[in-house]
């Protein structure tokens, strides 16, 4: 069975979880070095921090942006913050990635590391990064880095990026290219999928239902009624979600 991606996995219709977001197997593109492949001592420091990019993409999600939130991690700390803001800046480059790692870069924190209402306050006791730092930073992110991004974090030498959900529509590590460690001048990074998936998908979901929700004039019923027949459709034989 193909995975499915994340707009099929947040379709409206279908709140029930489907086969492939409970720890079911992925067989047709299979996450990278998933959690279960870590020894279980290792992987609370893991859902640790993206716990801490979930808590990012809540802050997207609370101000109508696309729930993906991401946080950069040197020496065992959180040094920079990002959450998507395509839609406050109306910028298709603010990326959560992009955020965090111009936050990190900048000599006082960016308003969206913290909140998107907060001015940036000089911060005498931070330290001043450069990029030197990033090939000692791992990422955190919520879903799968588009390859904007993958491609940004190999330029800047990323040392490993864990994702929750994958992104079977951009992903840039794996989900549709592998920009992480395809031919390249600049050193391959390592990438491991699927921590805390489903909170992430959840997430995307509140967003397509919260976004539903302000939609001016609601789809005629027999439309979603039509999508609903149409969809076991194309799905391949004996793929049942239930
Ligand atoms: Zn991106």
């Amino acid at each position: 069975m193909k995975r499915k991606t994340i707009s099929e996995e947040t379709g409206k219709t279908k709140m029930d979880a489907p086969a492939n977001i409970d720890g079911g197997e992925h067989p047709a593109n299979p996450l990278p070095n998933p959690p279960e492949t870590f020894p279980p001592e290792e992987r609370p420091l893991h859902e640790g921090f993206m716990r801490e990019a979930l808590a990012m993409a809540q802050l997207a999600l609370d101000t109508d942006e696309t729930p993906v939130g991401c946080v950069f991690v040197h020496n065992g700390a959180v040094v920079a913050r990002g959450m998507n803001a395509t839609n406050r800046t109306l910028n298709g480059t603010r990326h959560a990635e992009f955020i965090a790692i111009a936050s990190l870069l900048s000599p006082t924190p960016l308003p969206a590391s913290t909140s998107p209402n907060d001015l940036p306050q000089p911060d005498p006791s931070r330290p001043a990064y450069t990029a030197d730092v990033l090939p000692e930073c791992d990422l955190y992110v919520t879903v799968e880095p588009c390859v904007m991004c993958a491609s940004l974090l190999r330029q800047f030498g990323i040392r490993k990026v864990y994702f929750g959900a994958a992104n079977d529509r951009f992903g840039g590590t794996g989900g549709v290219l592998s920009i992480h460690d395809c031919a390249s001048v600049d050193p391959a990074y390592k990438v491991s999928g699927g921590w805390l998936r489903e909170e992430a998908i959840m997430m995307l979901r509140r967003f397509y239902v919260q976004e539903n929700g302000k939609a001016p004039a609601p789809r005629p019923k027999k439309e979603r009624v039509l999508n609903l027949e149409v969809e076991p459709l194309v799905k391949p034989t004996g793929d049942n979600p239930s």
